[in-house]
C-alpha cells in the first residue's frame, strides 16, 4: 500500500458444503466491504475470498458463479482444494492465497455467519491504529448448546493446563496484516492449530469483543471427532507435558510397586500369605491400562512425527479463481 491509499483488505473465508449459507454470507460480506470502502477505510481493491475445502455440494459452483458475475466487478475470487483437508488448513490456504495476492492484511471467518459480520469494523479500526494483529474474542457461549461449551470449556483449560499458549474464547475470527502473515507462512508443520500458532508470532496485538450467533444454516461441520482431533492436535503440537505426565506416572508405580514389596515380605512373615487374589487381579488390570495409555500417549507422539517427516504439503490447490 503506498501512503496515500487506503489498505486493501481481504475476508478469507473456508467453506466446506457451505451451499445453504453461502448466498446470505456473500451478500452481508458484500455490504460490509462496500461501506468500509465508503468509509475509506479500505481499498477499492479488497475482496472476498472463499476457501473452498473439497466441498461435495455447489458451493464452488456458487462461488464461481460469484467470481464471474460483473455486477460484482472483481469482489469475489476464491481457491478450492482437491480434498477436504480441514477448516484450519483450509484457513491456511486461503491466507496464503489472500497473501499472494499482495493484500495489506486478510479477516478470517468462519461461512455459517456465527461471526459478527459488524466486528470487522472494529478490527479494521484496530489495524488502522497499528495492531498487527485483531482477535476477535467471543463474550458469551450463550448460544452454543451445553455440550459445546463444556467440551469448549475443558479444552481451554486443558490447553493452558498443557502449556499451550492461547487467547480464550476467541477462534479463527481475527485479522492477520501481511507482515503477521508473512510470519505464519513460515511455520512448517503438518500439524496446524493455527489458535496456537498465530499467539506465539508476537507482534502487536489488539482484541475486539463481539457475540457469537447461532450457524444461520445448515449442519455443523465439526462433529465429536473432528473437534477431538482438534484438540489433540492443539495439545500435541505444543506441548510435550502428556510425555512428562507418562514419565511421572511410572515413577509413582514404582514407589507404589515397592510399597507393595514391603507389603509382601511382612505378610510373607507373618505367615497370611494367600488372601490377596483380589488386589493381585486388580493391579493387574490397573497396571496393563496404565502402560497402554502411556504407550498410547508415546504413540500419537512418534505418530506425529511420521507425519511431519512426510513433509507431505498441507493441501493440493485444484482450482485458483483470479
Ligand atoms: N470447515 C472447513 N472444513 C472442514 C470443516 C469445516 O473448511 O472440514 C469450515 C466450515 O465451512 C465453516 C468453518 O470451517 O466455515 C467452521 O465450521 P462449523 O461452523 O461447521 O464449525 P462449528 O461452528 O460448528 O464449530
Ligand atoms: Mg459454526
Amino acid at each position: 500500500m503506498n501512503a496515500s491509499d487506503a489498505p486493501t483488505l481481504y475476508i478469507v473465508v473456508p467453506c466446506f458444503n457451505e451451499e445453504e449459507v453461502l448466498p446470505e454470507t456473500s451478500r452481508r460480506l458484500r455490504e460490509k466491504v462496500q461501506a468500509l470502502v465508503a468509509s475509506k477505510k479500505i481499498g477499492e481493491g479488497s475482496r472476498i475470498l472463499f476457501s473452498n475445502d473439497g466441498s461435495t455440494d455447489k458451493t464452488w459452483e456458487m462461488v464461481r458463479q460469484l467470481h464471474d458475475d460483473p455486477a460484482f466487478g472483481s469482489l469475489y475470487t476464491g481457491i478450492s482444494l482437491a480434498h477436504n483437508r480441514g477448516h484450519q488448513n483450509a484457513l491456511y490456504a486461503g491466507l496464503m492465497a489472500a497473501l499472494a495476492h499482495g493484500c495489506d492484511a486478510a479477516v478470517s471467518m468462519d461461512a455459517d455467519l456465527q461471526d459478527d459480520v459488524d466486528a470487522i469494523d472494529e478490527m479494521v479500526d484496530a489495524y488502522l491504529q497499528g495492531a498487527n494483529i485483531v482477535y476477535g474474542v467471543r463474550d458469551n457461549r450463550d448460544t452454543d448448546t451445553r455440550f459445546k461449551r463444556g467440551t469448549a470449556e475443558a479444552f481451554y483449560g486443558l490447553m493452558k493446563a498443557m502449556g499451550t499458549e492461547t487467547v480464550p474464547n476467541s477462534a479463527d475470527f481475527r485479522l492477520m496484516d501481511a507482515k503477521a502473515l508473512e510470519a505464519l507462512s513460515q511455520y512448517g508443520e503438518t500439524n496446524l492449530f493455527l489458535r496456537g500458532i498465530v499467539p506465539t508470532l508476537g507482534f502487536k496485538t489488539a482484541k475486539v469483543y463481539y457475540r457469537r450467533g447461532e450457524r444461520f444454516a445448515g449442519q455443523s461441520k465439526y462433529p465429536l471427532s473432528k473437534m477431538l482431533s482438534l484438540a489433540v492436535d492443539g495439545i500435541t503440537s505444543f506441548s510435550v507435558t502428556p510425555l512428562r505426565i507418562v514419565t511421572i506416572g511410572g515413577g509413582v508405580f514404582v514407589l507404589i510397586a515397592m510399597v507393595m514389596l514391603a507389603y509382601a515380605l511382612i505378610s510373607l512373615a507373618m505367615g497370611t500369605t494367600v488372601s490377596g487374589w483380589t488386589s493381585l487381579l486388580v493391579s493387574i488390570w490397573f497396571v496393563g491400562g496404565a502402560l497402554m495409555i502411556s504407550l498410547g500417549v508415546v504413540g500419537e507422539y512418534v505418530g506425529r512425527i511420521y507425519m511431519e517427516s512426510k513433509q507431505r504439503p498441507r493441501y493440493i490447490v485444484w482450482e485458483e479463481l483470479s
